[in-house]
């Protein structure tokens, strides 16, 4: 089973790129008058996804937006190969993020490099016409009745993992759609793992925060992976894991220590991760992505503001 239904008119598909299961959700808002996917996934997860409408059976054709969080391979890489498969949607992105899926090329080549074997697993992503992209950094969509409301998407900057960073708020369960605003997840530990890769920003990242909390959202669905309860203290409890991390890298960073170093330190500090280590470290992607990167984003950026603090 790949799909469920999560909450009202709400469903989650695993995309399980590479056979790893709990790892990209794409979710799917169906009400009496609209249909909007939101995250297409990678490019190779394409199929998955379309098995995926096929269970919960939906048609296509009322597919009209396919909203992404950010441009990211996982998160929007696909997208130009599902509109193929959507005759009548647009994709939703930040306006920072349009060119770079209107021509991906440059997108491709930089996270080849950030990514490394990874990007394989996720696959190239195809561009996507200009006419099918709807820009914006901010707005509502409206979604109708549902159980005598007037549900509406509300649409919102939230940068830090990326500058381009959009969230989505739903207003019939409460709950926002944060890509990676809110680090990784993982439900079975119930536990969160910072999201951090370069260019990453800490500033940025603590003012979304900051900004979500606002919404008094009462869940939270991360691209990885899934429908967490308890948002409010969610995301409190992300502002002081970054400043945690951010206090352990800068005094790392301060002591000339290795990125080996600092990776030991952050498992060993940390309790969250202290209690992910073996699972992160035996996870191909996640060893890759949610740690290597992550916290060399961290150290690049402790780097950056050192030598701003000492300019
Ligand atoms: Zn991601």
């Amino acid at each position: 089973m790949h799909t469920k239904r999560i909450g009202k008119s709400l469903y989650l598909i695993d995309l399980e790129p590479g056979g790893y299961k709990n790892f990209i959700g794409s979710y799917v808002i169906k009400t009496a008058q609209k249909t909007i996917l939101i995250e297409s996934g990678p490019t190779n997860s394409i199929p998955a996804l379309l098995h995926g409408l096929d269970e919960l059976k939906i048609n296509p054709e009322l597919i009209d937006t396919v909203a992404i969080t950010h441009i990211h391979l996982d998160h929007g890489g696909g997208a130009g190969t599902l509109l193929k498969y959507l005759p009548n949607a647009k994709v939703l992105v930040h306006p920072k993020g349009a060119p770079h899926i209107i021509d991906p090329e440059k997108l491709w080549r930089s996270s080849q490099s950030v990514l490394g074997f990874v990007s394989d697993i996720f696959g190239k992503p195809e561009p996507i016409p200009e006419n099918r992209i709807v820009s914006m950094i901010e707005g509502t969509i409206s979604l109708g009745n549902v159980d005598g409301d007037d549900a509406k998407l509300t649409i919102f900057e939230t940068p830090g993992h990326a500058s381009h960073n959009l969230s989505f708020h739903e207003s019939f369960n409460n709950g926002i759609f944060i890509g990676d605003a809110v680090g990784t997840y993982f439900p079975d530990f119930s536990t969160v793992s910072p999201t951090t890769p370069p260019p990453f920003y800490l500033d940025a990242s603590l003012a979304s925060l900051d900004k979500l909390i606002n919404y008094c959202p009462s869940l939270l669905y991360y691209t990885h992976f899934g429908k967490a309860n308890d948002a409010i203290r969610r995301l409190r409890g992300y502002k002081a894991q970054l400043l945690m991390w951010d206090k352990i890298v800068q005094d790392a960073v301060k002591r000339n220590q290795t990125l080996e170093q600092i990776t030991d330190l952050v498992f060993t500090e940390d309790p969250a991760m202290s209690e992910l280590s073996t699972f992160l470290r035996e996870h191909k992607i996640y060893a890759k992505t949610a740690v290597e990167n992550s916290i060399y984003g961290f150290v690049e950026y402790a780097k950056k503001a050192q030598s701003k603090s000492r300019s």
